[in-house]
């Protein structure tokens, strides 16, 4: 079914005049140095995001504005001014200077959605520090893998989170020093010897502190990412970045000064950084950050009773939200509500139609990924919307559809992705892995991974992957992870983890396992085995069925065939395997 384009709305009908009118002037006549003057920087050309982000406003005139409103899980109400959250910062900064981290060190939060983590991240960017949030879902091996791969000398954690990753902090060599947040005093005995307390810390801290004199070349913030192979990768992002966080949150966010911004992203995906900390704080915008998880009424609830203005979220929480009804967002006053944006996943054309309906607006899709930093091909509040497409290219950015070769395709045709290099949120690094990050750099193209089609008018249109990445509900799964996990199951023998189509979540994550000598394909071991690879990694990222199967398809240089296993499992054609390893 084609879905007609969804007009642009006439300015009458619009709250605010957005803030990208002139799209294709700007395209024309753009150059990234043109922002450049919009930010504050620090004396002697530094640039650092937490003075960008925080500091500017506190020394200025939104000094008093409150930039973050926190609603915890049991109803907790916080707010914190620009200024608060400068003197809370320049504590936590002043805590990491007295226990010797220094520029360039990494410091890793393990936290709760809760204001100390925000905190703490930026304490981290203002010592020069590189800060690594991780999903609080996590489980330990996931945990120590990040610790050790990056070399995490700080993690800063909750009683809860410590208690669940206890096992592995001994198998983390690097790391000196934890320190426990007990949120509002929610645990009555938050310490293990040898722990620091947040709480402590921080009431001895000074509010003064001196920025390090960052340059915008110097690492910021890191984010793991999955791939095919191989343990997830560590992408390291530049101060640089700001520029861009800045200039998306304005074009495609399209925030101003007045708005009430919800981004729903956890700052475990780069989602709940660029978006929940850079892009709206850069902008001195006041956001609404919510520690609990999804549930339709209370989401609902939430932007009446905050007025939320503007509103980031992705597909599987938006056709969650389908599938809880119509009648339920009836039941709230979401007129507050003026623009409403969607990533992670392909935001089903539906999912567009449904929310004309509901919000009376269109909902907008854009495209990005953990190695852009930032938004680069989106749908903007002042150009139709297509449903189904991701929109157009940001202004600055260049991006193509390319052949198996890696030359240019006209429009209408299937390929891969690309991105022209060089743009300011581009990572710079997977972390100490430069064949894997050269890898993604062919013929001048940065290569995403993905693949597209674009459209006569230049709307970009997602395909797919090109490679075994699972996208679970916007999570990226690398299937190689989740099989280490399994294999580490005194009965497990081999394990082959593919996606497989799911309405919710886009695709949910299934593993094929074959058993070693002596055990029986029993529900008793299916359940024990489930429970052993939650237990290690998230539920998130375990799988959602276990098969078991006699053996495991592989190449003859002993591969696992992914795709094979999910050709058998889809009933679709199995292509060439002529690979394929005999019995
Ligand atoms: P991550 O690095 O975890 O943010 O995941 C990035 C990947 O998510 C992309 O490479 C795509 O595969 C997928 N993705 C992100 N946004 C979209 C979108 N708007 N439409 C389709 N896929 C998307």
């Amino acid at each position: 079914m084609d879905f007609a384009e969804i007009p642009k709305p006439k300015p009458a009908q619009m709250a605010v005049r957005p803030n990208l009118v002139g799209y294709e002037r700007l395209r024309r006549s753009f150059q990234w140095e043109d922002l450049y003057k919009e930010l504050d920087w620090l004396p002697g050309g530094s640039l650092n995001m937490a003075h960008e982000c925080i500091d500017r406003h506190a020394n200025g005139q939104r000094r008093d504005q409150a930039a973050l409103l926190w609603e915890g899980r049991n109803g907790e109400q916080e707010q914190y001014t620009f200024d608060q959250l400068k003197e809370e910062s320049n504590r936590f900064a002043n805590v990491l200077k007295g226990l010797g981290i220094k520029k360039g060190d990494r410091v890793f939060l393990f936290l709760e959605r809760i204001p100390e983590l925000y905190i703490a991240l930026f304490g981290v960017l203002k010592v020069g520090a590189i800060a690594g949030p991780l999903f609080s879902a996590f489980g330990p091996d996931p945990v120590r893998d990040r610790l050790n791969n990056s070399g995490t000398v700080l993690l800063v954690t909750s009683p809860d989170l410590r208690r669940r990753i206890a096992q592995v902090l001994p198998q983390t060599p690097a790391l000196k020093h934890i320190i426990v947040v007990n949120k509002s005093g929610r645990d009555s005995q938050p310490l293990v010897g040898g722990d620091l307390s947040y709480e402590g810390l921080m009431r001895q801290a000074s509010p003064q502190f001196e920025i390090e004199r960052t340059t915008m070349y110097d690492y910021s913030v890191m984010h793991y990412t999955s791939g095919t192979t191989g343990a997830p990768k560590g992408a390291v992002h530049r101060h640089q970045a700001i520029v861009q966080q800045y200039a998306t949150g304005k074009w495609v966010l399209d925030l101003h000064p007045t708005d009430l911004y919800w981004c729903t992203a956890d700052p475990g995906w780069v989602t709940g950084t660029s978006y929940g900390m850079f892009a709206p704080w850069s902008n001195g915008v006041t956001q609404l950050i919510y520690e609990g998880g999804f549930s339709p009424s209370r989401w609902y609830e939430l932007i009446q009773r905050y007025k939320v203005t503007v509103w980031y979220s992705a597909p599987t929480a938006i056709r969650m939200l389908m599938k809880a009804g119509k009648e339920l967002p009836g039941r709230y006053d979401l007129s507050s509500l003026r623009h409403i944006n969607s990533v992670g996943e392909p935001l089903n054309p539906e999912a567009v139609v449904w929310g004309m309906k509901v919000f009376k607006q269109a909902i907008h899709d854009n495209w990005w990924q953990t190695e852009t930093g930032a938004i680069l091909i989106a749908n903007y509040p002042w150009m139709p919307v297509r449903p189904g497409s991701m929109g157009r290219p940001i202004p600055g950015i260049q991006a193509g559809i390319l052949d198996d070769d890696y030359n240019e395709l006209p429009p209408g045709k299937d390929g891969h992705l690309a991105i022209r290099p060089g743009w300011p949120s581009m990572f710079h690094a997977y972390w100490q892995a430069p064949e894997r990050y050269n890898s993604r750099f062919l013929k001048g193209w940065y290569i995403t991974g993905d693949r597209a089609r674009v459209d006569a008018d230049g709307y970009f249109w997602f395909v797919g992957r090109t490679d075994d990445v699972i996208n679970t509900a916007g999570h990226l799964v690398g299937p190689f992870e989740v099989e280490s996990a399994l294999i580490e199951h005194p009965a497990v023998a081999e394990a082959g983890v593919i996606g497989i189509p799911d309405p919710i979540a886009m695709e949910v994550v299934k593993a094929f396992v074959a058993l070693k000598d002596g055990y029986q394909p029993t529900e008793e071991l299916r359940r024990d085995i489930s429970r052993f690879v939650r237990q290690k990694l998230a539920a998130a990222v375990a799988p959602r069925e276990i098969e078991f199967i006699a053996t495991m398809p592989k190449t003859r240089s002993g591969k696992i065939m992914r795709r094979l296993l999910k050709a058998r499992e889809l009933g679709l054609p199995e292509g060439d395997t002529s690979t394929l390893e005999e019995d």
